[in-house]
């Protein structure tokens, strides 16, 4: 049985037909999937998984938010599941990978161990949570953090889309809202493979991210208040621009970033005006913060600069400048246990690996905070996704599969009295 498990592979060219089969349900002009949360592509994607995880004879539930749930059984059913599984939503211009890979390797390794009529100790349940990406509805991750107990079912249910159309009429409409409460369905812990979605796989020729830390995330609403005056009359030194304070606080801003990087990034993404005008002096403006590391002192750290910047900025132009912290979601640190394990698979396999901290949030760094967590990156071609050009090869998405089904196997245990040919 040793080694049936070592050699134990998962069917690449079943793999890679599945994420091309599937990449047609909402196929743009460009060579990207445009398959918004809940809308009729994403029916058609989860109408196909569906029939696929009941071929592979899994049982498939669906919560109340739409989330699917496809279980096979182990052989001690008392425990809860290993969940593994990913997203198969996109966003407007998204890719065949993000989301996809991780879901569609899950209901992969389930064939793979039905292949080898491997039973597991215990069940495994494959995922596809709704609204990863967070495009149509905010917030992005949103049944995933419900399910974590950051909302309540109701509130995102009440959710609107630009169109005004809620989360609980798109559920209907595309009939996936199911009967299981969010929460309901337990896991002994949640493994989620992934494409890196940044360079550093590529650029240093790994095969494997073993995903150990998430980047925590603040954001913050500033606002700047000088005085609105005529540009033409009002002489340099008796100015309070805004918007030349603002232009400090930006470079501030940065600073800090770099100060405290590498593991530090800070981006303002939004700046309004109110009233702009060509000749008259910015008296106020809005703007963002979005700030992030994996380290939570870090996080501290740039917090107090940013604040002190501000304050300093203010003082010195004679302006008010206010940066209130609106949000802020602690880095995640996945588990010891289940991160280790996505390294022993690695090296089993003979892939080249490296530690990595996930930059972008994910279903799984949700979960981490009730369960047990681990993902596994993958490369993605020039480090691009959110965008119709993501790609990624048959190799490392097998690669990716591989060191998943063996960390199922390691973590959900071959059961003894299995099926094994052995
Ligand atoms: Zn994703």
């Amino acid at each position: 049985m040793t080694n049936a498990k070592s050699n134990l592979q998962i069917d690449s060219a079943r793999l890679w037909n599945d994420i091309h089969e599937t990449a047609t349900f909402g196929a743009t002009p460009k060579g990207g999937v445009k398959r918004l949360t809940l809308g009729p592509e994403d029916k058609q994607v989860r109408d196909w998984f569906r029939k696929a995880c009941e071929a592979a004879g899994c049982e498939v539930r669906v919560d109340a938010l739409g989330t699917m749930f496809a279980l096979r059984p182990g052989r001690d059913m008392s425990k809860p599941p290993l969940g593994i599984g990913s997203h198969l939503d996109t966003q407007p211009t998204g890719g065949k990978y993000d989301g996809i890979l991780g879901t569609l390797a899950a209901l992969e390794v389930v064939r793979a161990l039905d292949d080898a009529g491997i039973e597991t100790e215990m069940p495994i349940c494959v995922c596809n949570w709704t609204n990863e990406e967070g495009s149509r509805f905010a917030p992005a991750m949103m049944a995933s953090a419900a399910y974590a107990g950051e909302y309540t079912t109701e509130d995102i249910l009440s959710r609107k889309d630009s169109e005004g159309i809620t989360v609980a009429e798109a559920l209907d409409t595309i009939g996936y809202r199911g009967a299981d409460v969010v929460g309901q369905q337990k896991f002994s812990g949640f493994v989620e493979l992934h494409i890196e979605q940044g360079p550093l796989l590529e650029a240093e020729s790994k095969t494997i991210g073993i995903v150990d830390r998430g980047q925590g995330i603040a954001w913050y609403d500033g606002t700047i208040s000088g005085f609105a005056s005529h540009a033409g009359t009002t002489p340099m030194p008796l100015r309070r621009d805004a918007l030349a304070a603002f232009s400090e606080v930006a470079l501030a801003v940065e600073k800090a970033a770099r100060d405290f990087g590498p593991n530090a990034v800070a981006t303002i993404g939004e700046i309004r005006i109110e009233n702009p005008s060509r000749n008259v002096i910015p008296g106020d403006l809005t703007f963002t913060i979005d700030v992030r590391s994996s380290d939570s002192k870090i996080f501290d750290r740039l917090h107090e600069a940013i604040r002190a910047a501000g304050a300093e900025i203010a003082a010195r132009r004679n302006v008010s400048v206010a940066i209130e912290k609106i949000w802020r979601k602690e880095p995640t640190i996945f588990d010891a246990r289940l991160v280790d394990a996505v390294e022993s698979a690695a090296k089993d396999m003979g892939y080249s690996h490296r530690r990595i901290t996930s930059g972008a949030g994910h279903d799984a760094c949700n979960l981490a905070s009730v369960m047990p967590a681990a993902m596994i990156f993958v490369p993605c071609k020039d480090g691009i996704s959110h965008n119709e050009l993501e790609d990624a090869t048959q190799a490392d998405c097998t690669a990716g599969a591989n060191v998943l089904l063996h960390t199922v196997l390691s973590l959900a245990g071959i059961a003894s009295s299995g099926k094994t040919n052995s």
